[in-house]
């Protein structure tokens, strides 16, 4: 069932008129580990996630805090075989369940899907592109994935991380032919630029991404075609801000780089991410997004009191990352956002 849209207006306008923030939503890393070898994934694969009974704690504690939607991620969620009491956990606290999956093992888990409340699938592209970076994995296999989800009618969204080895036009014109076609949601995201390319093993030096020409070209063409498609979720204005961003080899940017720098030209907007969204690390840590986990926050579900894990990551000096996606749920969730078509935007955006 959806959450009800004064349930969302409620939670936006108590923040912004109380200073009272409820986080809405929150991704949970179950496990670290993972059956794929992305070329520019960091992770530490060796590591699980909490046990069953720890992990209903945490699920407890979101509950507690005010979390409607629960996004299990990873590593690769499907990996746990305890995935259904996980799910069972999450339900019996009233909250709905969503997935981020390499989508490698939704066929063997069949009998899930339908507890999902959305599943989102990340790919490398369409046909010879995946694989690029997402090893080991075929188009063939992604599609009977699709189609597995599409059959049990639940909301899917297909996620397509972009990096060196993908950075096409042409993936693009697939990525959105595909899509419009099959009438799926989907948003296209960008590896980030500093993180090595770890499959070139001849070159740790190799980044992840295009040469800042190329990647420029790159936004501005998924701009120039933005339009054809109403199934993308990421908003122009959204890519737009990617064009502006002051150096790409920092994925985000705190006042005081701000003004460490001297950019002058650069408006950065404030982050919303820890008042109503929450990101919990394979141990529990909680940060505002998954990119500062031991960065920002630092406390435990685990250990710390609800309270003081949410104050630990409400205020924070993290003003704006260039992860796309970041930045276009901060514009829903900005004080612009509190009207009905942008909310609307953001309940269909996070599946509220
Ligand atoms: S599917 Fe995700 S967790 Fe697994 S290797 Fe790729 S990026 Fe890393
Ligand atoms: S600005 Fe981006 S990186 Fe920084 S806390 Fe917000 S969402 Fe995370």
């Amino acid at each position: 069932m959806a959450i009800h849209s004064l349930t969302v207006l409620n939670r936006l306008a108590n923040g912004y008129l109380r200073g009272r923030y409820k986080p809405l939503f929150a991704e949970l890393s179950i496990t670290l580990k993972c059956n794929y070898d992305c070329a520019y994934c960091d992770q530490d694969r060796a590591a699980g996630g909490l046990p069953l009974p720890e992990l209903r704690l945490v699920i407890d504690r979101l509950a507690e805090a005010g979390v409607k939607r629960v996004s299990l991620t990873g590593g690769e969620p499907f990996l746990r075989k305890d995935l259904e009491g996980i799910l069972d956990h999450v339900a019996a606290r009233g909250m709905k369940s969503a997935v981020v999956t390499n989508g490698s093992l939704i066929l063997r888990k069949e009998h899930l899907v339908e507890r999902f409340s959305e599943i989102c699938i990340s790919l490398d592209g369409i046909g010879k592109y995946q694989g690029t970076n997402r090893v080991p994995s075929r188009f063939e296999d992604m599609e009977a994935a699709i189609d597995c989800v599409l059959r049990h009618g639940v909301p899917l969204k297909l996620s397509f991380i972009i990096s060196r080895w993908n950075a096409a036009k042409e993936n693009i014109d697939l990525i959105f032919d595909y899509c419009n076609r099959r009438k799926i949601h989907f948003l296209i995201t960008f590896a980030m630029h500093d993180v090595p390319y770890l499959h070139d093993k001849n070159d740790k030096n190799v980044l992840s991404l295009l040469d800042e020409g190329a990647y420029h070209d790159l936004i501005n063409y998924i701009l120039e075609i933005h339009d054809s498609s109403p199934y993308i979720l990421i908003s122009r204005k959204a890519y737009l801000g990617l064009l502006h961003w002051p150096d790409t080899r920092m994925m985000r940017m705190s006042a005081a780089d701000v003004s460490r720098m001297g950019i002058e030209d650069f408006s950065p907007k404030r982050c919303h991410y820890g008042k109503y969204s929450l990101f919990v690390g394979h141990d529990g840590q909680v940060a505002p997004c998954c990119m500062t986990t031991g960065i920002i926050g630092r406390r435990n579900l685990l250990t710390d009191s609800v309270e003081d894990v949410l104050g630990s990551v409400r205020e924070h000096d993290c003003l704006n990352c260039y992860n796309v996606y970041y930045t276009h749920i901060n514009h829903l969730l900005s004080w612009e956002g509190l009207n009905v078509a942008l909310m609307r935007r953001l309940r269909h955006t996070v599946h509220l």
